[in-house]
C-alpha cells in the first residue's frame, strides 16, 4: 500500500505566507487543512484548492481550541503589517500567546511537529548588527509594537517549554521582512504601500528620512526555508531571510525606477519604536537546512508588481 500523505493544518494559511505555503504542500502531493479567521486572510488566495480532495477550509480563531488529527501544524496565525497587529494590540497578544498555546495543545494531544512562524521582531530595535539568533534582542514592553513582538517572543518560549515539558516536537522560524505577491494592497507594510502608491501615480512615502534599513526576502525563498525546517532535525530558532540589506529610500528608488520614475518622495513621521537596522545572519539556515535566499530583491519585485498590476488593473 502506498504511505498516506502528510496531513497538514496551516493556521493563516488564507494569508499572504501561508496561502503560498498551502500551494507548495497541494503541489506535493499532501493533504492540507487551511485554518483562517479572514482577519488579513482572503478566500480568494486559496480558491484554487476549494473542492480538491485533499483540500478542507476551516474558519476558525486561533485563540479558541480546536480537535483535529493532522500530523504537521505550521502555525502562521497572526497579523504581521503594524497597522493590522495594532488595530487592535490586545486581540495580537491573545492570538500569539493563547493562539500557540492552543496549537501546542493540539500537537501534544495528536503527536504533531508544529513550526511556529517567529519574527525578526523579537530582535526589536537591534544593538547588535547583523542578527544572529544568539542575539536576545531590544524590544520595548510597553510600545505600540510590544502586542505583536513580545506575543512572539512568548510565543517561542511557549514551543521551547513544550518540548521540555511534553516533548512536543517544534521547529522555530525567525522570518524576517518578506514580500511578494498577494500581499494586500491595504497591507500597510513597506512593499506594497511603494508599489500600489507608483502604480496609482502617488508620492512614495518614506517614514523618516528613509535611512532605516530592511532586508527583504522573496516569498518564494521563505517557503523553501520553511519546508526544509519542518522536515529537517534543528528545532531553531533560524532566522529564513535575505541578508541583501537597503534603506527604505533605496527601496523606493528600486521600485520608482520599475513603475514609474518621474514619481515624488513624500515624508511622514517615523513611527514609534521603528527599527533602525535590520538583516538577517543565515549561517545556521545555511549549514543546518542547506537554505540560502535565490532570488534577488529587483526580480522579485518585478513578479510583486506584475501580480499588483493585474489586481488594480493598471495597464503596463
Ligand atoms: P498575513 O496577515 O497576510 O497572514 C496572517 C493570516 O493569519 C491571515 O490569513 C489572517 O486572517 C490569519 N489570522 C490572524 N489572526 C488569526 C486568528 N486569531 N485566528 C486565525 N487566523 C488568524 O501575514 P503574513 O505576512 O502572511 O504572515 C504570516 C505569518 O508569518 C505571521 O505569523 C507573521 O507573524 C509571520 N511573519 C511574516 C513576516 C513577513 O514579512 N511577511 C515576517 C515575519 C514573520
Ligand atoms: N515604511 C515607509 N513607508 C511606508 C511603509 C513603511 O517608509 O509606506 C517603513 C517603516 O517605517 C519601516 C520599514 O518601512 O521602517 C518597513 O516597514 P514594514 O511595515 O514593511 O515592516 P516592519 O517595520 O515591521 O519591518
Amino acid at each position: 500500500m502506498p504511505a498516506s500523505p502528510t496531513r497538514n493544518l496551516v493556521t493563516g494559511g488564507a494569508g499572504f505566507v501561508g496561502s503560498h505555503l498551502v500551494d507548495r504542500l497541494m503541489e506535493a502531493g499532501e493533504e492540507v487543512l487551511c485554518l483562517d479567521n479572514y482577519f488579513t486572510g482572503r478566500k480568494e488566495n486559496i480558491a484554487r484548492w476549494i473542492g480538491h480532495p485533499r483540500f478542507e477550509l476551516i474558519r476558525h480563531d486561533v485563540t479558541e481550541p480546536i480537535r483535529l488529527e493532522v500530523d504537521h501544524i505550521w502555525h502562521l496565525a497572526c497579523p504581521a503589517s503594524p497597522i493590522h497587529y495594532q488595530h487592535n494590540p490586545i486581540k495580537t497578544a491573545k492570538t500569539s500567546f493563547l493562539g500557540t498555546a492552543n496549537m501546542l495543545g493540539l500537537a501534544r494531544r495528536v503527536g504533531a511537529r508544529l513550526l511556529l512562524a517567529s519574527t525578526s521582531e523579537v530582535y526589536g530595535d537591534p544593538e547588535v548588527h547583523p542578527q544572529p539568533e544568539s542575539y536576545r534582542g531590544s524590544v520595548n514592553t510597553h510600545g505600540i509594537r510590544a502586542c505583536y513582538d513580545e506575543g512572539k517572543r512568548v510565543a517561542e518560549t511557549l514551543c521551547f517549554d513544550y518540548q521540555r515539558v511534553h516533548g512536543v516536537e517544534i521547529r522555530v522560524a525567525r522570518i524576517f521582512n518578506t514580500y511578494g505577491p498577494r500581499m494586500l494592497p491595504d497591507d500597510g507594510r513597506v512593499v506594497s504601500n511603494f508599489i500600489v502608491q507608483a502604480l496609482r501615480g502617488e508620492p512614495l512615502t518614506l517614514y523618516g528620512e528613509g535611512a532605516q534599513t530592511r532586508s527583504f526576502c522573496y516569498v518564494d525563498d521563505l517557503v523553501e526555508g520553511l519546508v526544509r525546517l519542518m522536515n529537517g532535525a534543528h528545532p531553531g530558532p533560524i532566522n529564513i531571510g535575505n541578508p541583501g540589506e537597503f534603506t527604505i529610500r533605496q527601496l523606493a528608488e528600486l521600485v520608482r525606477a520599475a513603475i514609474n520614475p518621474s514619481l515624488p518622495f513624500t515624508t511622514q513621521p517615523l513611527p514609534q519604536d521603528d527599527p533602525l537596522q535590520r538583516q538577517p545572519v543565515i549561517d545556521l539556515a545555511r549549514t543546518e537546512l542547506g537554505w540560502e535566499p535565490t532570488i534577488p530583491l529587483q526580480q522579485g519585485l518585478e513578479s510583486t508588481i506584475a501580480d499588483f498590476r493585474a489586481r488594480l488593473e493598471v495597464a503596463p
